[in-house]
């Protein structure tokens, strides 16, 4: 048995690093980086990190389709992939005098009968899964509840989802009959939700996780950046407190925390060992260059750090 990620609207992301960048003239470059992106092939890429058997599954098309598969190839990352007639998408970070100017493209519009395909193909790869994990945003063709319909597939198979999206997507599962194990949102995510600005004020998150839409959901876990987390597991609240670290890139850390919450599941953490593992895993990813990588040398000295106590 194995984890399941699935990337819907995966990339192949681009960062040119520029030392001045000029707009309406030719910028050349020769510092030039490409990966497989998107959110749920980080999450994939930690979870190989730290061992774990997984399959990636999702959409993808074309030659930038074909190079994702190639490159989770070269990580010996097992995948499965439906493929779609549309193009794989790229998205361009531009980093120029500390700043980062983004270009990302929509991808490929998904048709019906792509989108029925997929919920056979996606059904037909649960044999094999203990736990899904589902990322990012649905692409367009797809209807907003989409996700709603995988996590009907998915708990009919008993088997656990864990839901890392935001917006439309995210209220319409709350909203369906079809709940995940877990979500995690961060505190922005939460807000926008519950069209109520949040912040770190422990007695308003938990008040905030109180509400209705949230029930049947057995795990809330908000992260909190350099807070760490709020969480909420059934009845039991709790707070992660984390030390302070020097950062050096932290995006994708949502997507760490995400790998570190699917592990827990497959390894029956307990709630703290598995809030633990996955701040650890947040905070090493924000610790390092590149998105969806960490370096586990640095693993137990913060695991030690941290705490999680019961509010
Ligand atoms: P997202 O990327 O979804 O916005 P967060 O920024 O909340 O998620 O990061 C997820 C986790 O990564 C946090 O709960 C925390 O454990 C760790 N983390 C992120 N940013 C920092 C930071 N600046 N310092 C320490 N830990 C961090």
């Amino acid at each position: 048995m194995s984890i399941l990620t699935v990337t819907m609207n995966p990339s192949v992301d681009i960062a040119y690093q520029l030392s001045t960048f000029k707009l309406d003239d030719v910028n050349r470059v020769s510092n030039v980086n490409k990966s497989a992106g998107g959110k749920g092939l980080n999450v994939t890429r930690v979870l190989k990190e730290i061992d774990e058997d997984l399959t990636a599954t999702g959409l993808v098309g074309g030659d930038l389709g074909n190079y994702i598969k190639s490159q989770l190839d070269q990580g010996a990352i097992h995948h499965d992939f439906y493929q779609i007639k549309g193009n794989t998408r790229n998205c361009i970070a531009i980093l120029h005098e500390g700043l980062q100017t983004e270009i990302l493209e929509s991808g490929p519009t998904i048709s019906d009968v792509e989108g029925e395909a997929f919920k056979n193909h996606f059904e037909s790869l649960l044999k094999d899964a203990e736990v899904v994990s589902i990322s990012g945003s649905t692409p367009s063709g797809l209807a907003t509840d989409y996700y709603v319909e995988l996590i009907m597939i998915a708990n009919a198979k008993e088997v656990p989802v864990v839901l890392d999206t935001s917006g439309e997507s995210l209220r319409q599962v709350l909203l369906s009959g079809h709940k995940p194990k877990v979500i995690k949102p961060n505190v922005d995510e939460l807000s926008q939700l519950l069209g109520r600005e949040l912040d770190k004020d422990l007695n308003l998150l938990k008040e905030a996780l109180q509400d209705s839409l949230f029930n049947g959901v057995e795990w809330v876990i908000v992260s909190l950046g350099s807070e760490g987390a709020f969480a909420k597991h059934n009845d039991l609240y709790y707070k992660v407190d984390i030390p302070t670290i020097d950062i050096v890139n932290p995006v994708g850390s949502g997507d760490s925390t995400v790998a570190g919450i699917v592990s827990g599941i497959t390894r029956n953490y307990d709630d703290v060992a598995l809030l633990k593992h996955a701040n650890v895993l947040g905070m090493l990813n924000a610790q390092e260059e590149i998105t969806g990588h960490v370096n586990l040398n640095h693993y137990e000295a913060l695991f030690n750090k941290i705490q999680v106590r019961g509010v």
